[in-house]
């Protein structure tokens, strides 16, 4: 939140104050408290040093993207008056180990982040410590503004040089390091103040690499998972706080300590966990059938044709359950994003906002709809029964940040259950049943065909690392492509494969299609 950097809005910094303090964790940049990093001192990530040269990249994304396995290094530091509550190897399993459950965490942080990024993303702690500050806890919580917090990371790194190189979290080998997490033992005490827990920026380098990044995470003595999760959200992808969200992403609420809610589908499309499907005016006017997707499957995407590069609606199917268990609803959850917009300080025009369904003809959201009150409702969800359609006559005031309409339509959204369908513009017909033909074999690990319903659909599966999707919303412009890449239709039925040339399969119909490499 820019508290110090947006004083155009002194009074969002007084209704902060009044919150709850444990409610926020924050960016720290030179000493301030920031919405967003600026500019300079945006994480990236170079994926062109092959990672993982196996994932595409269909498009460049917005925010930094690692891929495969990531070494996080994690530094534990406790003190005089507040000593180490748990030892090294628990902090590991707290880190690292598939199905922690110490305290009720739903997995490790490792865990999470398989969860969200479909197995994309292995961040995978290194983990050293004890070491004893120099001053007791009370010493540094004492201290003006984040000095404490700068004071202590100096001490820490001088500590631990001799022991860690920093360069080999250094993943990207472009200078700069990924991931560095200060864990300190206690809890913390004075939001904005001394050792809060924070992401924060420094000009240290060791070992020939800039160590900018870094975050600082108490360890009061039992385990959750929901602040480290979240500045990691902060430190390796760059990602915004989402305030005047609400909880359906772990960078706005924190509706859950120890299942903390998924990244939202936007986001996770940004980095190419998920695929982005981009719907055009062309197919609100044009689609005919049903589109089908599973919870977290696709974000569909309708970007503003003046802007496009900046701004747009999106939508997927959430459901409450897993890592989103803690919302109150399951439908589809629309947002509208404009990337021009720096951080979401204002309640008005917002870098990304959730479009609630029950928010017919208001271009934002009443007061007691404002973060962080609005949590999760099940009315903000698109669903049959109470708001199974989208359209500019229905909200008239979700037009474009330029005052535009939209011309998005969405209409026959369903029920939400294994899947949830909704129609593109209007007048879809049903999905066609593909008992008829006999599904191509596939293999496990890509995709598998649906068995529970009359129609089969894409699976994205958890171990899904050593394939690539590319989404392909306009056929005529699909291009030439590797030979032998697999074609699937929106319902994950196979239509075909590219050529020996690489060229589409010839004759099929509009629409959309996943390419499966
Ligand atoms: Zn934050």
């Amino acid at each position: 939140m820019g508290l110090v950097m947006k004083n155009k809005f002194p009074l969002i910094g007084v209704m902060l104050l009044a919150l709850p303090t444990a409610l926020f964790a924050d960016i720290v940049y030179q000493g301030k408290r920031v919405a967003e990093w600026p500019e300079e001192a945006r994480p990236t990530f170079d994926n062109s040093r092959g990672l993982l040269k196996a994932v595409a990249t269909q498009e460049k994304s917005h925010y930094a993207a690692p891929k495969g396995k990531i070494y996080s290094l994690t530094l534990l530091v406790d003190f005089t008056d507040k000593v180490a509550p748990v030892t090294v190897n628990e902090v590991e399993d707290w880190l690292n180990k598939e199905g922690f459950n110490r305290d009720g965490c739903n997995g490790s942080v490792r865990d999470y982040y398989l969860d969200v990024s479909n197995g994309q993303l292995d961040l995978t702690n290194e983990v050293y410590g004890w070491y004893r500050a120099k001053h007791p806890k009370s010493w540094y919580e004492g201290l003006q503004g984040y000095s404490g917090s700068d004071s202590l990371m100096k001490e820490v790194f001088d500590y631990f040089d001799s022991q860690v190189d920093f360069s080999r979290y250094d993943n990207d080998k472009d200078g700069t390091t990924e991931a560095i997490n200060i864990v300190y033992a206690g809890a913390g005490e004075v939001w904005g103040q001394g050792l809060w827990p924070h992401s924060g920026w420094s000009s240290e380098r060791r070992d020939g690499v800039k160590l900018t990044h870094h975050q600082m995470t108490d360890m009061p003595g039992t385990f959750s998972i929901y602040v480290f999760v979240h500045e990691s959200g902060h430190m390796i992808f760059g990602w915004p706080d989402l305030y005047w969200y609400g909880d359906y992403c772990t960078m706005g609420n924190r509706p859950s300590d120890k299942n903390p809610v998924a990244i939202n589908d936007f986001y996770r499309a940004d980095q190419g966990w998920i695929p982005f499907v981009d719907i055009t005016s062309e197919d609100v006017n044009n689609a005919t059938v049903l589109e089908v997707s599973k919870p977290g499957e696709f974000c569909y995407r309708y970007k503003n044709p003046e802007r496009p590069e900046k701004e747009g609606l999106v939508w997927s199917y959430v459901q409450n359950t897993g890592r989103n268990k803690v919302l109150k609803g399951s439908g589809l959850l629309m947002q509208h994003y404009d990337f021009s917009i720096d951080g979401n300080s204002a309640s008005d025009k917002l870098g990304l906002r959730i479009v609630h369904a029950s928010s017919q003809g208001k271009s934002s959201d009443i007061e007691p709809n404002q973060w962080p009150d609005p949590g999760s409702t099940a009315n903000t969800f698109f669903k049959s029964g109470t708001y199974s359609g989208f359209s500019d006559d229905a909200y008239p005031a979700i037009r474009w940040y330029s005052g535009s309409k939209t011309g998005l339509k969405i209409t026959d959204i369903g029920t939400p259950g294994e899947t949830l369908t909704f129609c593109i513009g209007e007048n879809c017909s049903e999905p066609v049943s593909s008992s008829s033909s006999e599904p191509e074999q596939l293999s496990s690990s890509s995709v598998a065909p649906e068995t529970s319903s009359s129609s089969s659909a894409l699976e994205i599966s958890s171990s899904s690392s050593n394939t690539a999707r590319i989404v392909i919303s306009n056929i005529e412009k699909a291009g030439h492509g590797k030979p032998g890449s697999r074609i699937f239709n929106v319902l994950g039925k196979p239509v075909g494969q590219r050529n020996e040339s690489g060229d589409m399969p010839s004759n099929l119909p509009k629409g959309i299609y996943v390419e499966i490499k």
